[in-house]
């Protein structure tokens, strides 16, 4: 048996209940594994939210529930001192409270931000994945429990027939940064990396609906290909970051326009006008 929790970033819609269930949980209480949660400065279920796009009109927020990742190998744990990051049978990482009393490095240790120090009593605190619960009987965490749209799935990752198994099997597993190459019991899925996006015009001030975009990486050859919609404005989303493209526009009566664009950042390519073949 082991824990987890899959968080699909692609169904989250920002509406802070998992934020909210988990301060409602920890926050103003002792557990028998922490100290309680500060009302302030911690986040233990944190939601990451970051604009994409630079182009009014074309801006995205992407949306990333980011509590501890319970790793399996926790860096945070190599620092301690005296057992106070534990690792339980079921792959759950406890911070000790009683243990952590004056171990800042524990929580300067994860490289996601997800262990807070506790200025006031002095100990490191984070996510217990609601292990106190679960030893109880309860089903799954306060955060997944209260996720109204199944962006949050608990179950055991060990058992390949599971929910959660079946989930990352069939999904895009995208690591945070800090942790790639790191196995976690906690496994995000469907973090967008980049897009590249444009609007296309007809003469007269017409949008082009239908016309056919085809974006080629000019390293890996990789080809991503859309069409516009009823407001002439395509998209290319979740491209290799980095990357050089070619993009051809075109559209049956026109003549096809050529344009180039990187992926170093969400970006607006172009207002593109055709222009008639004849
Ligand atoms: S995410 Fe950070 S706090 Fe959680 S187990 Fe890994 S290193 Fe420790
Ligand atoms: S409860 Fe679910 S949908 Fe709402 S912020 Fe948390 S993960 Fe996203």
């Amino acid at each position: 048996m082991r824990y987890g929790i899959a968080i699909d970033t692609a169904r989250c819609m920002a509406c802070y209940n998992c934020f909210m269930a988990c301060k409602d949980e920890h926050c103003g209480h002792a557990s028998k594994l922490s100290a309680p949660q500060p009302h302030t400065g911690q986040f233990w279920m944190n939601i990451i939210e970051w604009e994409r796009g630079d182009r009014p009109g074309n801006i995205k927020v992407a949306t990333v529930p980011t509590p501890c990742s319970h790793c399996q190998d926790p860096s945070c744990m190599k620092v301690a001192k005296n057992g106070a990051v534990y690792k339980r049978d079921d792959g759950i990482v406890i911070i000790d409270p009683e243990k952590s009393k004056g171990q800042k490095a524990i929580a300067d240790a994860c490289p996601i931000g997800a262990a807070f120090w506790n200025e006031e009593l002095q100990i490191a605190q984070k996510c217990t994945m609601c292990a106190e619960l679960l030893d109880e009987g309860y089903k799954m965490p306060r955060c997944v429990e209260s996720c109204p749209n199944q962006a949050l799935i608990f179950g055991d990752l060990d058992d390949p027939n599971s929910e959660i198994s079946k989930k990352i099997a069939a999904g895009k597993v995208t690591p945070l940064k800090g942790l790639e190459g790191i196995e976690t019991n906690v496994v995000h899925l469907n973090i967008p990396s980049v897009f590249l996006a444009g609007t296309v015009y007809l003469p007269d001030d017409e949008v082009a609906i239908g016309a056919s975009v085809t974006l080629t990486c000019k390293e890996t050859g990789s080809v991503f290909k859309t069409e516009t919609n009823w407001a002439g404005d395509w998209e290319a989303e979740d491209l290799e970051k980095d990357k050089e493209f070619d993009i051809v526009i075109e559209m049956d009566g026109y003549k096809p326009v050529k344009l180039s664009a990187k992926t170093d950042t969400d970006h607006f390519v172009d207002e593109t006008l055709l222009e008639p073949a004849k």
